[in-house]
């Protein structure tokens, strides 16, 4: 085939009959030129440009199946949602809802107040606040209690979850100065009593989520750091992260923190994802004290951080479950750590020979 046998881009578009068949067309035919320059015979170009433009048009988001073994999965997606919390998402995003009002009393309301009692109620807090994810609850409080003013962190908890996402340079974003306390592998609480000084604002500790120091180590308990803060006035922030809701249910969480557990060891401020461990849908949650989460509250960034009417309709229905005790019968990531190794065992020998059958390459093999 020579290059003046093809057709031109606009003969190739009127042949699809499409509106965004010109563009298509134009890449079809850039492809052929160049399979032609490599000596090949480019045929069914129409079929091609019908094909390109389906590629167009299918939604690029889409679902995956997850056969890498990790169930909270940052780039696939973390936490799938519960049914009940998909149902309540397709109801307050269909139409209009009382997202800021309060029917009661028949005056604006807080989008807030419909989920601090639950909040409240499961974690033992006074108070609670919900952002668009933890990474924003983290900047907020910081920005709010500690702006112009040192936050104290364990050298052993300066951490980058992924992504870019490093305590250090959220901490400057925030407006707060940093003041490292302690060793990489050790620091005691009298680490942190030493480095309190007028300018010191936050106690901050940060739970190292995707990594272990091990060896010749030592970190302080929560509770031994509100020993500390409390002495000085100040107010512990605990940064959970995944942020475990309960140990209620039963399952071995390692050494996963609960929100319930920093409370009562006396953190001032506890904060945590809503779709790592939770289950629920991407958001920042925040409990505690009431009058340090009155203050975060007021931050002018706290509007840039809000969370958003679907995200809300998903959390609440998520906290539901944990208030009903179905959290392993309804909420997917806990039934699947929820499962037993025999369940597992056998749904993968039905898929290894399922592929197999397929003449795919497939075998089983166990992962600890
Ligand atoms: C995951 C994580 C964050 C960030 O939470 P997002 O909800 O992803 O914004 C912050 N701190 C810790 C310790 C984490 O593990």
């Amino acid at each position: 085939m020579e290059l003046r046998d093809l057709p031109s881009v606009d003969e190739l578009a009127r042949a699809v009959g499409d509106p965004l068949a010109v563009a298509a067309a134009r890449s079809v035919l850039s492809r052929a030129r160049e399979e032609i320059a490599a000596g090949g015979e480019p045929r069914d170009l129409e079929e091609r440009v019908r094909a390109e433009l389906a590629a167009t048009r299918a939604p690029r988001l889409r679902r995956v199946l997850n056969a890498t073994g990790v169930i909270v999965h940052t780039n696939l997606g973390r936490a799938p949602l519960a049914e009940a919390a998909l149902e309540r998402v397709l109801e307050i995003g269909r139409g209009y809802s009382n997202l800021e009002y309060d029917l009661d009393r028949g005056a604006r309301g807080s989008r807030q107040e419909h989920v601090i009692d639950i909040l409240r109620r499961l974690t033992g807090a006074e108070a609670a606040l919900v952002v668009n994810n933890n990474a924003a609850a983290v900047l907020l409080a910081l920005a709010a209690l500690a702006e112009g003013r040192e936050v104290l962190v364990s050298r052993g908890e300066l951490i980058e979850i992924g992504d870019g996402f490093r305590i250090p340079d959220v901490l400057a974003r925030s407006g707060a100065r940093l003041r490292e306390v302690g060793t990489t592998n050790r620091t005691r609480a009298g680490d942190y009593e030493k480095a309190i000084g007028p300018e010191t604002a936050v106690l901050l500790r940060v739970h190292q989520s995707n990594f272990r120091v091990v060896g010749f180590t030592e970190q302080p308990s929560v509770a031994e750091l509100a020993a500390v803060a409390g002495r000085h006035g100040l107010p512990l922030v605990d940064d959970l992260g995944s942020g475990a809701l309960s140990a209620r249910n039963g399952l071995a969480l390692g050494d996963e923190p609960t929100a319930q557990e920093s409370l009562a060891a006396g953190a001032d401020i506890v904060c945590f994802s809503g779709d790592k461990l939770l289950g629920g849908p991407q958001a920042g949650i925040l409990v505690g004290k009431a009058s340090v989460l009155a203050r975060i509250a007021k931050h002018p960034l706290m509007r840039a951080v809000r969370i958003d009417k679907m995200t809300l309709a998903a959390l609440e229905a998520t906290l539901r479950h944990y208030q009903r005790n179905e959290v392993e019968t309804s909420i997917p990531i806990w039934r699947m750590i929820a499962a037993r190794p025999e369940k597992i065992a056998s749904r993968a020998s039905s898929w290894a020979s399922k592929l197999q059958a397929q003449g795919v390459p497939a075998r089983l093999q166990r992962g600890e």
